[in-house]
């Protein structure tokens, strides 16, 4: 069966001579993996079609007992020119596609996944990326997933947490979100404080529907830093995954 479909490229890898397998998710099937015979010859019809970070149309031929499935034909819908040369979006480009490979399942549907990889993308390609872009992107992510961190309220006694009259909160990983003082001593897992100036930028960028919100927050080094480790500490606690490639896009970034 020849199946058509919307695809992004998340990884590709040269196998023996001209060929490459590559790695792709699309919003119907989720992961899937195709081998490209011939791809790097001269006269392949998939030369100049598909790189990283494009979204291409492809059709493959679906083996349901195969786990590679055999690609026949592929064009470029977006290929994003600006992530080939700026290495700030190439970078975050790069870690959204690590995370989306690690979250999405084999062969089965995550068009949620798919739209949010696709919007991250070309807002990268539209403008250069910040760190705290990232945090925008796993925010809407984590929302995707159900898994938004309560900011309004204490996740333990879920009274309303008004930041100007309580001072400084915590986060708790495990407990979801945010802790009041009392309920934050009685954990006996650890938190980390969040400044009432940290929180109201992170629920704001929870609420924005635009990454144009983010773009337009000037945040300090300071501020950037609590939110870039409440996120990866949540991330990795819920998601289960090491994350490594987080580490790196957040250190080429501070270069
Ligand atoms: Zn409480």
């Amino acid at each position: 069966m020849i199946v058509k479909t919307h695809a992004i490229v998340l990884r590709q890898v040269p196998t023996a001579n001209t060929s490459r397998v590559v790695t792709w998710l699309t919003p119907d099937h989720g992961r899937i993996a195709t081998m490209i015979k011939g791809a790097l010859r001269p006269k392949s019809l998939f030369l100049g079609q598909l790189d990283l970070f494009y979204t291409c149309e492809l059709l493959y031929y679906l083996r349901p007992d195969r786990e590679l499935y055999i690609a026949r034909e592929c064009y470029p819908m977006k290929p994003r020119p600006a992530l080939r040369h700026d290495w700030k979006a190439t970078a975050i480009a790069s870690y959204v596609c690590d995370l989306a490979t690690r979250i999405a399942p084999p062969h089965a549907p995550h068009a949620f996944l798919y739209h949010w990889l696709d919007d991250a993308l070309d807002a990268l390609d539209a403008q250069s990326g910040a760190s705290g872009e990232i945090c925008w992107l796993e925010l809407k992510l984590l929302g995707h997933l159900g898994l938004t961190p309560r900011l309004q309220e204490c996740a333990g006694c879920h009274r309303p947490l008004l930041a100007e009259t309580n001072g400084v909160v915590s986060f708790s990983k495990s407990r979801g979100g945010l802790l009041c003082r009392p309920c934050a001593q009685a954990d006996a897992n650890p938190a980390q404080p969040v400044p009432p100036d940290v929180l109201a930028i992170l629920r704001n960028w929870q609420n924005a529907a635009s990454i144009q919100s983010v773009r337009r927050t000037r945040c300090a080094p300071r501020q950037l830093a609590v939110m870039e480790h409440v996120l990866g500490d949540f991330l990795r606690y819920h998601l289960d995954l090491p994350l490594a490639s987080r580490d790196i896009v957040l250190r080429i970034l501070k270069r």
